[in-house]
């Protein structure tokens, strides 16, 4: 023992203290969201490298992302006052196994220089033996094959130990083609992601004596967000802690939200069991969230069965209540929040400002993600997306807006190159380098280029088939963006359909396949907010050109799943509609299982809040060019309503948008307003907040001012209009106010379309 004090004790509470020092032995951190378990385990590192019970290298520690990783590692030195020097297992399972598999390649049939496939050559491969299987790809397509060998995979099942009962699988081929494809991935020296922890698992069982060694070596296992730990995951750890028996896992049998992908909630329930003695250190407190935003989430999980159950608690200031606000349509939604960012950017909600690197926005499906993007590209409020490349920058976000390029101005270069074979047309460096010389020499675009190319026979077979297509596409595009009678909508769709590229989609059997399909339907959506398609253009090219990649504060924006682990000041929850979240799917299985872990994901999102949290969802969304309405999430029914605010939607006071459409408008087929304020969902809605009237001055929040309200505004007040924003009252004439706009400039107002925006 050192004499120094150690300096990251005294930050925690007496659970934490004992989790922490109690350095041997198993030790099971099973403890609610935000009660400092993450916290608690990097103490523990700090702890056993201060006390210099283990050296950086003898400490392997588990986290769920890369980024966890660093930041753990970053403030084991921020606790110990010094920096570590090399902790080099501390990752994810996969960094940790490749680096293992690295050493011992040779014990599964590898050379220590295997790559790694990613899902697209994974794919590629099983589609090759299906067919040399003589299986028919169009109904047992190889997506399918690769999502059962991922899961035998994370059941630990190598092709021998695949049970009996899963024999029919995929055609009653599944285990055989399994084997064929893993003796493929050895004589390419290859591995797919799923092998890295298998191989090593495998390993360790046949070879005692390399177990023997990392039992040795590492003489301290730390894991965090244990919930979510697959079968081979939970065996490889119990093997290696098998020895020693020196492991801590931590994790929340509420937060397990990776059911689809094979983790097994099972494994922190059965904790006690595999380590017998061990020490189980159950967290109440929760430090970082408001009371009612604690009570909020409790009360959603509180619906979910076979639960353990646990009791939390906060010293925190009680705060703001949860707020719950519903909106017209998607567009509103994400209006209203661009403007409450800025506001509480602003501080004018009376409430401390906020930084923007402060405000979350959290998703259930990537897509939806869309529209806040092009909202705050368009008000120029910074954001990130964490996860992932911004939409407008994503690979088939790009390749579609090259083919719109094309049909609007065939002499796009940079565009045609772009897509020339994209999707694939047989049209290898080769052939573009003859496209380019050609089109350098004749000093012609590169569609021309391409088009003398063909007719001087420079080009033949395949590759001047499909070339010749693409041309005669281009062509007829452009005459379609001419002539104008087409909706710029339908075309784009067209352009898509008849170049092949949604279809490349459709064939492409990877996990990501669906998502792009998703972005791409996504942006046609874009799309109907513009004119035409140049319009569209122009706007996408003003607003990346803006983009200024410097370091300032921003929004994120993520899934729910890339949440986890994480807790923002505040956090914005869109789209909490039935079929959206919880998902169609969820809501479609027979059982409770997928309902369940969309309800813990609810809980995940709100218990990542700190002090303001903002639950959404919106009467109405276009999909697929089609208005369709929505019901509030189930998940709203199960928020108590003593922990929540309903806010009034901006829409309900005629604000300037959501008057019921015009006949021949073509939104005709909107649900009204009426059918949705007169839903179930929203009545209980407007029922809770009529017991305690939204009226209610509240310091902190602006109110929504009706028509008898009027007086209440008087000279200089500051107020907002929805589509003017924030101004100065400057004259008031009846229910007439004359308002001097931050951005608009002077206007005059009806005072029921405008609500206090005073401090
Ligand atoms: P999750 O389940 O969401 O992963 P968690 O249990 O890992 O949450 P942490 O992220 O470790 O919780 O901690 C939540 C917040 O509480 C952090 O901001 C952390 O710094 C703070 N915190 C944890 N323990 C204490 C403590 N004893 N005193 C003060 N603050 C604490
Ligand atoms: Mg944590």
């Amino acid at each position: 023992m050192v004499a120094r004090p150690a300096p990251y004790l005294d930050e925690l509470n007496p659970a934490q203290r004992q989790a922490v020092e109690a350095l041997d032995g198993p030790v099971l951190m099973l403890a609610g969201a935000g009660t400092g378990k993450t916290k608690a385990l990097t103490a523990r590192i700090a702890h056993l490298l201060w006390t210099g019970t283990a050296r950086p290298n003898e400490i392997l520690a588990v986290t769920f992302t890369n980024k966890a990783a660093r930041e753990m590692k970053n403030r084991v030195g921020r606790l110990m006052g010094e920096a570590v020097e090399g902790m080099p297992w501390l990752g994810t399972f996969h960094a940790i196994c490749v680096k293992l598999l690295r050493r011992h390649a040779e014990l599964a049939g590898l050379k220590s220089n295997f790559t790694i496939l990613d899902t697209d050559d994974q794919i590629r491969l099983m589609k090759q033996l299906i067919v040399a299987a003589n299986i028919d790809e169009k109904r047992w397509p190889a997506r399918q094959l690769a999502g059962i060998i991922d899961h035998w995979k994370n059941r630990a099942w190598t092709p021998e130990a695949v049970p009996a009962g899963e024999a029919s699988a995929f055609n009653s081929r599944g285990v055989e083609l399994y084997a064929e494809y893993q003796a493929r991935l050895k004589t390419l020296n290859a591995v797919d992601f799923g092998d890295l922890l298998l191989h090593m698992l495998t390993i360790f069982q046949a070879h005692d004596d390399v177990l023997a060694q990392y039992r040795r070596w590492f003489r301290y296992i730390l894991v965090d967000e244990y919930q979510d730990t697959n079968v081979a995951q939970y065996l490889w750890l119990r093997l290696l802690a098998g020895g020693h028996r020196n492991i801590c896992c931590v994790g929340d049998d509420d937060q397990s939200i990776y059911g689809w992908r094979g983790a097994e909630v099972g494994n922190i329930l059965r904790f006690e069991k595999d380590f017998p003695g061990a020490q189980v250190i159950r967290l109440e407190q929760n430090y970082r969230s408001t009371p009612h935003i604690l009570a909020a989430a409790s009360g959603v999980i509180a619906a979910n069965k076979g639960r353990l159950g646990k009791t939390l608690w906060t010293e925190a200031e009680e705060g703001e209540k949860l707020r719950l606000i519903g909106h017209w349509d998607g567009e509103e939604e994400a209006r209203w929040i661009g403007e409450e960012a800025e506001a509480m950017q602003r501080g004018t909600r009376g409430l401390n400002p906020y930084s923007l690197d402060d405000m979350a926005i959290l998703v259930r499906a990537s897509h939806q993600m869309r529209p806040f993007e092009d909202r705050f590209l368009t008000i120029g409020l910074p954001y990130r997306v964490i996860g992932g490349p911004r939409f407008y920058e994503r690979m088939e976000i790009r390749d579609a807006m090259a083919y719109f390029r094309l049909a609007v101005s065939p002499d796009d270069d940079l565009a045609f190159e772009r897509i020339v074979n994209t999707p694939k047309r047989g049209l290898g460096d080769k052939a573009q380098q003859k496209i380019q010389t050609m089109a350098r020499s004749n000093g012609v675009p590169l569609v021309d280029g391409a088009r003398l190319l063909i007719e001087s026979g420079g080009l033949t077979g395949k590759g001047a088939r499909e070339l010749g297509k693409l041309i005669a596409g281009i062509g007829r595009w452009h005459g379609a963006v001419l002539d104008a009678r087409e909706s710029h909508i339908e075309l784009a769709e067209r352009i898509l359909d008849e170049s092949g590229y949604t279809e490349h989609w459709q064939n492409d059997k990877t996990p990501e396949a669906p998502g792009r399909l998703e972005n791409l339907k996504e942006l046609v959506k874009a799309l109907e907010e513009f004119e035409n398609l140049q319009g569209f253009l122009e706007h996408v090219a003003l607003i990346m050109d803006n983009e200024t990649e410097e370091g300032g504060a921003k929004i994120s924006i993520m899934t729910l799943h890339a949440a986890k682990g994480l807790e923002f000041p505040v956090v914005f929850l869109p789209g909490w509609e039935d079929g959206l979240f919880p998902s169609q799917r969820s809501m479609d299985e027979t059982g409770l299982k997928g309902l369940e872990e969309e309800r813990r994901l609810a809980y995940v999102g709100v218990t990542r809040a700190e002090e303001v949290c903002t639950v959404s969802f919106a009467a109405n969304r276009r999909v697929y060019g089609q208005w369709q309405s929505a019901l509030p999430s189930r998940f709203i029914d199960e928020l108590p309503e003593d922990h929540v605010d309903v806010l009034t939607p901006p829409g309900l006071y005629g604000g300037g948008y959501g008057a019921a459409a015009p006949m021949g408008s073509g939104l005709e087929d909107r649900a009204s307003r009426a059918d949705v304020y007169n839903s179930p969902g929203w009545k209980r809605l407007q029922a809770r907040s009529a017991e305690r009237p939204v009226s209610q001055p509240r310091e902190s929040r602006s109110m929504v001012i009706d028509a008898e309200a009027v007086s209440a505004f008087a000279l200089g007040d500051r107020v907002f209009h929805q589509k003017f924003g924030y101004g100065q009252v400057t004259a008031i004439e009846g229910d007439k106010l004359d308002v001097e706009f931050d951005k608009a400039g002077p206007k005059k107002v009806v005072a029921r379309f405008v609500t206090s925006a005073d401090v």
